[in-house]
């Protein structure tokens, strides 16, 4: 089982594994992947039953001719099963580990890098990000899905190499997305305009920091990136949530990645990296509570290359040093695509 605990001060929420035994030793331990790979074609009895799968016609659960396929993770940080309680305990806050914890396996051939699957199958994978945020968004325990990507040991990976990513449906809306929703919806108060719509444009005016521009999508060196090679993927018509994503965005959406991703491959010679998506907050639960949220958010995806490790100050302070200008990382991807 597990906890999520709240720090009274800074309103920020940690998962707190309370009955694992285990004590990281991520800095000592050299990991080798498993000897079969569990999340190849042929072997679905290695993982537990599929939640979902994108598969041909006459095709069964748990049995090859799947092109995309979800499982729970099989140590999962959160439950499924149980009511969301939350308590204090002492002048602390606590609530249920509640929630769910699903592996996306991104492809059934045994392939490792999101760009080597091609444009068509990565939009497969987003397509099934949308349907299982739709899915889990009917259960008003979750406030929050979070999909995200680890790819490479230093970006958190597990050992299993097979291309995947995994979500996690959370019983409170995790901080670093309160802070952007309320910096958003402050501007839009002020201005009544969405503030990505309004960095989008004047971004595509100076050009300085596009790393590339489709039909559906621009492809951003953030001006105040924190990382080296931060970027940022945003839909270029007003969308709130991931939830309403179209099939022509969803389409274009693989051809901007395998671009994108197979640039920084190239350019940082296979970095670890991770990708986080950025999508509202489930509005079910707190009708009300986020009126303007259709107007002044808009999803996104972040990227972040774990090219630097991250000192003391920057741990400290919450600022980042960043030897890379955006502006550089522009250039220099650009002469990658
Ligand atoms: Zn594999
Ligand atoms: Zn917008
Ligand atoms: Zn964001």
């Amino acid at each position: 089982m597990s906890e999520v605990r709240r720090d009274i001060l800074t309103d920020t929420w940690v998962i707190v594994l309370t009955e694992s035994t285990e004590i990281p030793m991520d800095h000592r331990t050299l990991r080798k992947p498993p000897a079969v790979c569990p999340f190849d074609a042929g072997h679905e009895s290695q993982t537990p039953p599929e939640i979902f799968a994108l598969r041909s016609d006459h095709t069964l659960p748990n049995q090859p001719g799947w092109q995309v396929r979800v499982v729970p993770n099989k140590n999962p940080v959160l439950r499924i099963e149980g009511k969301l309680n939350r308590e204090g305990v002492g002048i602390h806050d606590k609530v249920s580990g509640i929630g769910a914890n699903e592996v996306i396996i991104e492809t059934p051939e045994h392939i490792t890098n999101l760009h080597s699957l091609g444009a068509q199958q990565i939009s497969l994978v987003f397509k099934t990000y949308q349907a299982r945020i739709l899915d889990l968004y009917q259960d008003k325990r979750f406030r929050y899905v979070l999909v995200f990507k680890d790819y490479g040991a230093l970006a958190g990976a597990s050992t299993i190499e097979h291309s995947h990513s995994q979500l996690i449906a959370l019983p409170a809306t995790p901080q670093q997305i309160k802070s952007e929703l309320a910096g958003a919806k402050a501007y839009f108060e002020y201005k009544e305009r969405c503030i990505f719509c309004d960095i989008i444009a004047n971004e595509l005016e100076d050009q300085s920091r596009v790393v590339l521009e489709t039909s559906h999508f621009v492809v951003l060196a953030p001006y105040a990136s924190r990382f080296p090679f931060e970027l940022l993927i945003f839909p270029k018509r007003h969308t709130y949530s991931f939830e309403i994503v179209t099939p022509d965005e969803i389409a274009n959406i693989g051809e901007v990645l395998q671009r994108i991703m197979k640039a920084l491959y190239d350019t940082l010679s296979d970095p670890p990296y991770n990708y986080i998506l950025h999508t509202s907050p489930n509005r079910l639960p707190q009708r009300g509570y986020w009126l303007t949220i259709q107007d002044d958010f808009h999803w996104h995806l972040e990227i972040i290359p774990r090219v630097k490790r991250t000192d003391g100050f920057e741990w400290g302070s919450g600022f980042f040093i960043n030897p890379v200008p955006p502006e550089t990382v522009a250039l220099k991807l650009k002469e990658k695509l």
